[in-house]
């Protein structure tokens, strides 16, 4: 049982090491035969096995036993385990099974519910969600680090913090984990996370049973409230005048109050002025959508949460390919894990680029005569584009960049703010600044008038579409 133990272990190190293929064909079945001091002897289905892991891949071996036994460990040998297929051979591993297996997501008791509003505080957060294994780049740092110096001193730095943006970009996600940083710091702490539909059901189910005032002694209690998507809220006027007086009760005693809405409070039109204006006496941070670096980051994160080997030009693949929101990424990896468990099929570039073209991900409204991308993107920061364009238009950067109004200037200009925003999601406001200051206004100005030019202009899109393929974005 032990040596099957250490096989595995050594196998795994194998597969991180060599070819898939390679380690499909040659390692078909193994077995441990002896541990000595210094040597570890390994069992082979055949001769030619034998032979030809001796041949290929003795120093893997070597190290991937050392990597588990320690350095003690001085050679390796392989032998012709005769026994290798019997039954009853505990000892030996099916290579191929196994490899399968480390491909396959396990963790299926993860889907733990969070949206537990009765109290058992160290339950109502979701301990998947961590600060740590939350993909930071340019669009979420802020929020990010906000989160971070809440969990460091809860009541104290920024109170309330107010997160927005759309779905699916990792509200929920920051949330829950700065309650669970808080948490981890204070085990006594009592935290707890809400959302505002849950609240609306607390708060009318009290009222029904005419026990109000023991939900607000229970807030009043609490060290933390976190409220996930507040614009629920909106025309419940009971509501938010029972979350207003929650508010001030905690606000005033110094208790961390961590909020998100789809909008900056300003917006959240349909709730009651005074309860906005408190959302927005601490910090009002926006999370917005992830560039390909941070998708690609965080494609590797998940797959590794759920210990899926992902090929690498696979999850670049996706990362280049699905862009609006971090679960569109997410369900896609989903798509892809529960297809292998089904099938077998291991992921592939071919197989994903299918998969993506009829889920539509790669239709985007200029993927009109384009195949979805199969190569790496080259772009690495912004001038890459404003490189590109400029050597498809022949004409320099500075006068892409400048203000010439000539239409051999503005339409390079346009399409390079247009693909700054869509492909990059870059803010208007950062678009600007690169393009001598322009203003916010400007900007999206630009970008929409070269959408509308190239719904009508087959031409510019070609030549758009063009431009794209040619740094693979
Ligand atoms: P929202 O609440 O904004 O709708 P979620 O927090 O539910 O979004 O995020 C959707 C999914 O994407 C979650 O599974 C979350 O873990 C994941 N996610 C979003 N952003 C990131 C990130 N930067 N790093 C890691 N995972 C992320
Ligand atoms: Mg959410």
């Amino acid at each position: 049982m032990e040596k099957h133990f250490h096989l595995k272990n050594i196998l795994l190190s194998l597969i991180e090491d060599i070819k898939k293929q390679d380690f499909l064909v040659y390692f078909r079945k193994m077995s441990i035969l002896e541990i000595g001091k210094d040597e570890i002897i390994f069992g082979t289905v055949s001769a030619f096995m034998k032979d030809n892991i001796e041949a290929k891949f003795m120093n893997q071996t070597l190290l991937a036993a050392q990597k588990e036994f320690g350095e003690t460990i001085k050679k390796i040998n392989f032998r012709v385990d005769i026994n290798i297929d019997n039954p009853s051979n505990t000892d030996s591993v099916d290579c191929t099974t196994f490899y399968k297996s480390t491909l396959r997501q396990v963790k299926k008791d993860e889907k733990l519910s969070y949206t537990s509003v009765t109290m058992q505080q160290k339950k109502s957060v979701n301990d998947r969600y961590a600060l740590s294994n939350f993909i930071v780049g340019a669009d979420n740092q802020l929020a990010f680090s906000a989160c971070e110096a809440v969990a460091r001193n809860p009541g104290k730095s920024y109170n309330p913090l107010y997160i927005y943006w759309d779905v699916g970009l990792g509200k929920t996600h920051l949330l829950q984990a700065t309650g669970n940083e808080i948490i981890k710091k204070v085990k006594d702490k009592k935290v707890v996370y809400s959302t505002a539909d849950k609240f609306i059901t607390e708060y009318v189910t009290a009222v029904k049973k005419r026990n109000v005032e023991k939900m607000r002694q229970k807030y009043r209690e609490m060290d933390v409230l976190i409220l996930d998507d507040v614009q629920f809220l909106s025309k419940k006027e009971q509501t938010q005048n029972e979350l207003y007086n929650v508010f001030n009760l905690l606000y005033d005693a110094n208790k961390q109050i961590i909020i998100s809405g789809d909008r900056v409070p300003k917006e959240l039109t349909e709730l009651e002025p005074r309860l906005r204006s408190r959302f927005e006496w601490g910090i009002t941070v926006d999370i917005g959508k992830p560039d390909y670096e941070t998708r690609l980051a965080i494609i590797q994160e998940k797959s590794r949460e759920r210990e899926f080997l992902i090929p690498q030009d696979v999850a670049e693949f996706i990362a280049a390919n699905v862009t609006e929101n971090v679960r569109e990424l997410e369900g896609v990896l989903n798509q892809m894990i529960a297809e292998y468990e089904l099938t077998g099929n291991t992921p592939t570039l071919e197989r994903i680029a299918s998969k993506l073209q009829k889920l539509s991900y790669t239709k985007d409204l200029l993927g009109e005569g384009r195949t979805p991308r199969t190569h790496k993107t080259t772009i690495r920061s912004y001038e890459d584009i404003i490189d590109a364009v400029s050597k498809h238009f022949g004409i320099e950067k500075e006068g892409i960049l400048g203000g010439n109004r000539k239409k051999e200037f503005m339409i390079p200009r346009q399409v390079s703010m247009y693909l700054l925003k869509t492909k990059m999601n870059y803010t208007y406001e950062r678009i600007g600044n690169i393009f001598s200051g322009r203003n916010h206004a400007s900007v999206l100005y630009s970008c929409n008038k070269l959408e509308k030019i190239i719904k009508k202009d087959k031409n510019l899109l070609y030549e758009v579409n063009a431009i794209k393929d040619g740094i693979g974005i």
